[in-house]
């Protein structure tokens, strides 16, 4: 029998505050996932939306972690959350809501999620999830009558979401600059044996910890990289030491191939570009790297970064060589793989359409699939590949690589659209959608388009 547990606040009280949640007036389930609910074994109950709304408890209450991070390359000392605590564990995994009320973290917030950031960000984990990227899931979507003010009125939700742990770069920041480095070290170590655990006795775990991070870090950009995903704000604070995707706001996924594609209608300058991920991503590690400076040497902290690059490039080609079908992939490939994206950037090309086309097509034919002015690009690909004997075996590999669903902006919004006028239809259809995007069932077709030219008028803000 599954049990709910107390989460790290049992062992790190210290790490935040406990909080209350202030319940949404006529809480409703609006969207529920099967397989993360089957991870706590939970079902959706009337229980445990009260429980979610504050209305029910545990024999603890839920807890609001601190936390500061660099926010657009400025640091913020105190963050926290702001608008979400975790309630409890159940097999490993934290269950945690998000909008939920004030805490001691909010700062001017109002402490509320409003409705289409929650639903975006529902499904988000689901589509990430489903495609192979590392994110944190999420169980269910909550929506309500309690009116919420942002441009204009909206109505609050929740998002639960589920990971094995919340902690991001921005808690070792915020223990480092506020001096309390034996709380930083007790949460190295908390951090190490909980969800390290094959690092628990080496001597030199710290290092290989902080390692660890930069690989997975560096593995996550180079998968949002290949799969087109913007994911818009990489501040530290938005930034697991799991080496997730987290903290999901004016994301986007590509349509048209952009190389500096900026998501975030805030981003003035595009921090958070696409093509600035990766070395973003990186920036961040060095500002971890700087928050564990009373934990590790120089030295350590260098040797670590320097592992950045290496496990980027390596899983970047790993990506793309399951995409095209490369065999034994290289650093030779890499010229390839550009030269397919500055071909689909100068022809305006749909990048995840291109890919799921080549994915399709016949690669002994003569002629590129994706028209005259890639010819030369095809020829080279056709050379890299050889002749490829077994087709259909060829195809069936590529396409469960090469995603035909994907969450694009507009696909959201509709969804946004029908549930805000209380038509859950659209938004369980495209959920349904996204736990298959490698495998599209016939009624599926339109989610397999390119983005209509209305949506180019979609506008994403950090408001939410
Ligand atoms: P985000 O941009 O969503 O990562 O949020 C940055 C910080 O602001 C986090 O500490 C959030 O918890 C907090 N925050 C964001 N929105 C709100 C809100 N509506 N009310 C209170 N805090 C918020
Ligand atoms: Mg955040």
């Amino acid at each position: 029998m599954t049990e709910w547990q107390q989460g790290i606040d049992r062992r790190l009280p210290w790490l935040g505050s406990a909080v209350t949640i202030t319940p949404l007036q006529n809480p409703r389930w609006l969207a529920w996932s099967d397989a993360t609910a089957a991870l706590l074994e939970l079902q959706q109950t009337p229980q445990l939306l009260a429980l979610c709304n504050g209305e029910q408890s545990l024999p603890w209450p839920p807890f609001a972690q601190v936390y500061s991070g660099h926010q657009f390359g400025g640091y913020t000392p105190q963050l926290g959350d702001g608008r979400g605590a975790s309630l409890g564990m159940r097999n490993g995994w934290e269950l945690f809501v998000k909008g939920s009320g004030p805490t001691p973290y909010s700062r001017q917030g109002d402490g509320r999620a409003v409705l289409r950031s929650a639903l975006r960000e529902f499904l988000a984990s689901e589509a990430l999830h489903h495609l192979g990227i590392a994110t944190t899931r999420a169980l269910g979507l909550i929506g309500s009558d309690t009116p919420v003010y942002r441009e204009q009125p909206e109505t609050g939700a929740l998002t639960l979401r589920v990971t094995r742990s919340h902690l991001r770069f921005g808690h070792f920041e915020y223990f480092h600059y506020t001096g309390q480095h034996d709380r930083l070290a007790a949460l190295v170590d908390e951090a190490i044996s909980q969800l390290f655990p094959h690092l628990r006795e080496h001597p030199q775990r710290q290092l290989l910890w902080f390692t660890e991070v930069v690989e997975r870090s560096a593995q996550l950009a180079a998968d949002w990289q290949a799969f087109g995903f913007c994911h818009g704000v990489l501040n530290s604070d938005n930034m697991s030491i799991l080496g997730e995707t987290f903290d999901y706001g004016p994301f986007a996924f590509l349509n048209q191939f952009s190389a500096g594609y900026i998501c975030n209608h805030s981003d003035h300058h595009g921090r958070y570009a696409f093509d600035q991920q990766p070395g973003v991503v990186l920036w961040n590690l060095q500002r971890l790297g700087q928050a564990l400076s009373s934990q590790l040497t120089a030295a350590q902290i260098r040797s670590a970064l320097a592992q950045y690059e290496p496990a980027l490039v390596a899983r970047y080609l790993q990506r793309f060589a399951d995409r095209l079908g490369l065999t034994n992939t290289n650093h030779d490939d890499l010229p390839l793989i550009a030269g397919l994206l500055q071909l689909l950037e100068s022809q305006r090309l749909d990048y995840h359409i291109s890919l799921r086309r080549l994915a399709e097509c016949d690669p002994n034919a003569a002629n590129s699939p994706l028209g005259a002015a890639s010819q030369s690009w095809w020829q080279q690909y056709q050379q890299r590949l050889g002749a490829i004997t077994d087709v259909p075996r060829w195809q069936q590999q590529r396409r469960a690589a090469n995603p035909a669903i994907i969450l694009r902006t507009h696909l959201a919004q509709q969804a946004i659209s029908a549930a805000e006028a209380d038509d859950l239809a659209p938004l369980q259809r495209l959920h349904q959608a996204l736990t298959r995007p490698y495998d599209p069932q016939p009624e599926d077709h339109h989610y397999c388009q390119e983005a209509p030219p209305w949506s180019q008028t979609l506008t994403l803000s950090c408001s939410s």
